[in-house]
């Protein structure tokens, strides 16, 4: 049953993130990069609600261009022919990873869409995860590689694979290439995050955004002077584990331009459509209207390498949301697929004219569950090679306790 005439709760004022004044702008533009994974919810997000237990991730990257005419990549999708990372990372795929579908190489996305590969001179890695670091073989070894703290001196990471058997990552990665780890201090902040004034412009800013895992960072462009677009990588993978906030509670009525399955939510869309099934619901609709549906797992098997850090980064996000001058594009966010141009259709920057973020904040709800029932089918039945199901790689089967189903 719908309630009529929910409560409108007032936003409180967001902090201040003393964003730097510049004038030197990047031109951004966000890339599909055709990576579809289904993911057992219990390893992201607790708790876990009947009907929402497998999360689904759109996996986007991004194409930077400084005024210079230095082009930057920012992460790179997971590499077509994923079975040939590494052997630890293919086997961490085929062990933890019930689908994954990779259409096509971000070299292939790039070309198609008239970016030549070998003008890219910066590729920055949000961290070492297979579906944000492509083939980075693909660019020109001139390319220099950015990683955030602690990755070059990690074993699992540096050398790749030949030369270190157990690696997760690959030679043929580094080869001949500059790999820079970004040093970061509480000399410069930016909200609550560590920066890097990369260009010493102010066009781009690398924040050490750490928890999900060694060396993750995000970045910061800014699209007109005073708008920025937070690319978050994995800070978080949902945008309700950021969302709402008492700086962006639920609406009484999601907007209507909100591109929401209408024919699942009918018409109109009062909060209680969607306050249902949030995990707070019986502390009062305040409560379910400014609290994120979600914390990350603490669990065993937990994605996050250090979950409590973790979560006082996606905290710490937050004060980014609140901020109607910066746009959040976390890596695996739904949200954003109907709404905003993507590459090679045009760029993000006039994101604050085209009400981007307005349109794509609660773009999330769409894949909650409706009285315990999922909201569509998974992305794909299991791993896919060739747009062909993979039976022999498909050994992942969630038991009950690993679908970890507590509310
Ligand atoms: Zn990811």
């Amino acid at each position: 049953m719908r309630i009529a005439n929910m409560t409108e709760i007032k936003a409180k004022q967001h902090p201040s993130l003393n964003l730097p004044k510049s004038d030197t702008c990047l031109q951004v533009a966000i890339i599909n990069t055709t990576t579809d994974i289904v993911c057992p919810a219990s390893g992201f997000v607790r708790p876990v609600l009947k009907g929402h237990e497998y999360l689904n991730f759109s996996t986007a990257a991004f194409h930077l261009k400084h005024p210079s005419g230095k082009e930057i990549m920012f992460d790179l999708g997971c590499r077509k022919d994923y079975w040939n990372f590494s052997p630890f990372t293919f086997e961490t795929i085929q062990k933890m990873i019930p689908g994954l579908s990779v259409k096509n190489g971000i070299d292939e996305i790039l070309t198609e869409g008239g970016v030549d590969v070998n003008n890219i001179s910066t590729i920055v890695w949000s961290h070492w995860h297979w579906d944000h670091t492509g083939d980075a073989s693909l660019f020109p070894k001139s390319a220099e590689l950015i990683v955030g703290p602690g990755f070059k001196s990690n074993e699992l990471l540096m050398p790749g694979y030949p030369t270190n058997k157990k690696s997760a990552m690959l030679d043929s990665d580094f080869e001949g290439r500059k790999v820079r780890e970004i040093e970061f201090s509480d000399g410069f902040k930016i909200g609550r995050f560590q920066a890097c004034d990369f260009f010493g412009d102010g066009s781009f800013y690398v924040l050490n955004v750490p928890g999900h895992a060694v060396g993750h960072i995000s970045g910061l462009a800014r699209t007109t002077p005073d708008t920025f677009v937070f690319m978050g990588g994995d800070v978080c993978h949902f945008g309700g584990s950021f969302r709402p906030t008492i700086y962006r509670p639920l609406p009484a009525e999601i907007p209507e331009d909100t591109p929401l399955d209408k024919k699942r939510f009918g018409m109109s869309c009062p909060c209680s459509t969607f306050t249902a099934c949030h995990p707070l619901k019986n502390e009062g609709e305040e409560k379910a209207q400014t609290t994120p549906y979600y914390q990350v797992t603490t669990a065993e098997g937990s994605w996050y390498i250090d979950p409590p850090m973790a979560q006082d980064s996606i905290n710490k996000l937050e004060d980014f949301d609140a901020d109607p001058n910066v746009f959040v594009c976390i890596a695996h966010d739904e949200g954003l697929n109907d709404v905003v141009d993507w590459f090679p259709n045009g760029t993000l920057n006039d994101w604050k004219k085209r009400g981007w973020k307005e349109k794509s904040l609660w773009g999330f709800l769409n894949t909650l569950p409706m009285n315990g029932k999922p909201a569509r089918e998974n992305f794909c039945p299991g791993l896919m090679k060739d747009g062909k199901l993979v039976n022999e790689w498909s050994r992942f089967e969630l038991s009950d306790k690993d679908r970890g189903v507590t509310v």
